[in-house]
């Protein structure tokens, strides 16, 4: 099986001398950035630490950047639907509710909002969808006898096809035709969904800064010639847009922004980047930062369903916390949530689309005939159904038996993704084969999905940690892209949609997980070729 390999946009390695002395620059420009966070060992709210990044940006095909732009609106609209579609959500998440305690509390607090009637039938959603290149050959072994030779050929350089098809000279001494070539690599190399995050998306403020430092970088490296092919980033202006337009819907002068955090915000830079851009843009907006338990013990509904805080009403919720079980250790948080659903405020995200944003309801949506249920059998639906991979129930039916059997037998073509957000809960290779044994006849495993395992194309690079020694090897990395979408509406009527910006992360090419808040991953911007 091939993995592609793109060229990096300098080569590599760099000079010792000239690494050196551009990391110790690239640090500085971050610390001075806010390309950071807190450290988790020695936690100090007096001091920022560089977020880990990518010296150099990751290689990413324009075509397939371009198209994943174009579809963000796309799936803005189907996800609101989604989220709106009551039938849909109870009939795809019953079984994994009976076994999964996280999604049944969050799905009870809905059915008690809705049958106490809607009071804010707006809803704003930021959302990420994360996507990865496929670089596996798409055709079955028997599909490509003919391109046998590509797709065990370990290294194809992308990046020297796209510029001109000047360098053929791997195919030529393979006795290749250019025509089969260009055929079967222009089948690799497409966006897949990873998953589309409706709840707490992060990263956009901070990837709103990483263009100017890659162009800084490139410039001190004498390549300020590679900047044309870094695209803008203008994720943060676009997502607080999403909030001060909301606030604006919600129509009351006096009310206020709450941003609901952690009780210990590590990434902190790309939240308080938000509060300051909303600050300069619109001085008249007052943002609190509370935890699910201030909210419990400060705020309160008033007779109109008003959500008071420190005696304002609060306009918009932003959810940067809430989206894991430890995130509400007692019932207090639930209460506290649950105050929140039943309030006028409009929400970031309502339940509903956080429980939209569930892998389960990514599975139903990969199943025939759903999409068209939301989408029609439109030119859209095709391009839709073309970034998804093969994701599986393991529900108690033919498809779930199926389903266990084939990733059993197959472990590592798989990732098991429980119904959870934040990273680190998916299990990979002999995990899902050790886990799919021992659940296999237990209703534990209605709380999971199966999805095909996305190998995306290598990239040599350097990672910068913090406290990691200078200079750092030359490693093989894999990006992940997220497109960021603002989607304000009602069930019956969207008011605004649209793409805002994106962030690219990158991780050890022989990594399950990348992200970056959980320590595995690196910031990174894409160099479009
Ligand atoms: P979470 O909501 O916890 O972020 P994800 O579905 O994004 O869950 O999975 C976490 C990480 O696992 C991803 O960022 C990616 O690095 C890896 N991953 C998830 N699904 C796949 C897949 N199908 N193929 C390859 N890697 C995957
Ligand atoms: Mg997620
Ligand atoms: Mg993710």
């Amino acid at each position: 099986m091939s993995q592609a390999r793109f060229a990096s946009c300098i080569p590599l390695p760099l000079e010792h001398k000239v690494l050196v002395n551009v990391i110790e620059k690239a640090k500085d420009w971050a610390l001075m950035h806010g390309v950071g966070m807190r450290d988790k060992k020695h936690f100090t709210k007096d001091a920022i630490q560089i977020a880990p990044f990518v010296l150099l940006p990751s290689p990413f095909p324009r075509t397939e950047f371009t198209k994943a732009i174009e579809l963000q609106t796309v799936l803005n609209e189907l996800m609101h639907k989604v989220a709106h579609n009551e039938e849909f959500l109870e009939h795809t998440l019953q079984n994994a509710l009976q076994v999964d305690e996280f999604t049944a509390n969050l799905y009870d607090i809905w059915v008690k909002v809705r049958n106490e009637g809607i009071t804010q039938p707006i809803s704003l959603g930021m959302l990420r969808s994360d996507i990865m290149l496929e670089s596996r050959c798409p055709h079955t072994e028997n599909q490509c006898a003919k391109h046998t030779p590509y797709c065990s050929w370990k290294q194809v350089e992308i990046n020297s096809i796209a510029s001109g098809f000047g360098h053929l000279g791997p195919s030529v001494s393979l006795g290749l035709f250019r025509s089969d070539y260009l055929m079967h690599t222009a089948d690799q190399n497409r966006i897949k969904q990873v998953e589309f995050n409706t709840v707490a998306a992060s990263f956009g403020a901070i990837s709103s800064n990483l263009p100017a430092m890659s162009r800084y970088i490139l410039r001190q490296l004498n390549r300020g010639d590679l900047i044309k092919n870094m695209p803008e980033n203008r994720a943060l202006s676009g997502l607080c847009s999403g909030i001060i337009e909301a606030y604006d819907l919600f129509g009351i002068p006096s009310a206020v922004v709450l941003f609901v955090v952690e009780e210990v915000s590590y990434n902190i830079c790309d939240q308080r980047f938000h509060e300051f851009e909303i600050s300069e843009t619109r001085p008249d907006i007052m943002i609190f930062r509370k935890t699910l338990n201030e909210i419990y013990e400060e705020t309160e509904l008033n007779d109109k369903k008003q959500l008071i805080l420190d005696g304002h009403p609060v306009a918009v919720v932003y959810y940067r916390s809430g989206y894991e079980p430890a995130q509400y250790p007692s019932s207090r948080e639930w209460d506290a949530r649950l105050r929140v659903e039943r309030s006028t405020a409009i929400k970031c995200p309502s339940i509903h689309y956080q429980l939209a944003g569930t892998k389960k309801v990514q599975q139903a949506l990969a199943a025939a005939g759903a999409l068209e249920r939301f989408m029609g059998s439109s030119a859209a639906t095709t391009r839709v159904r073309d970034i998804f991979t093969g994701l599986y129930s393991l529900d108690f039916d033919e498809n779930g038996e199926r389903a266990v059997e084939m990733a059993i037998a197959d472990a590592e073509r798989f990732v098991l993704k429980p119904q959870r957000e934040g990273g680190g809960n998916n299990l990979y290779g002999e995990e899902v084969r050790d886990a799919l044994l021992r659940m296999r006849h237990s209703r534990e495993r209605a709380a999971y999905i199966l999805m095909e395992r996305i190998l995306p194309p290598l990239v040599s690079g350097y990672v910068v940690r913090p406290g990691a020694p200078v200079p750092p090897q030359v490693v093989d990395l894999v990006s992940e892209l997220g497109i960021f979408g603002v989607i304000i509406g009602t069930k019956d009527k969207i008011i605004s949609n649209r793409q805002v910006g994106h962030m690219l992360r990158t991780k050890l090419a022989d990594a399950d997980e990348g992200g970056v808040a959980a320590g595995l991953g690196a910031l990174d911007s894409p160099y479009l070729i």
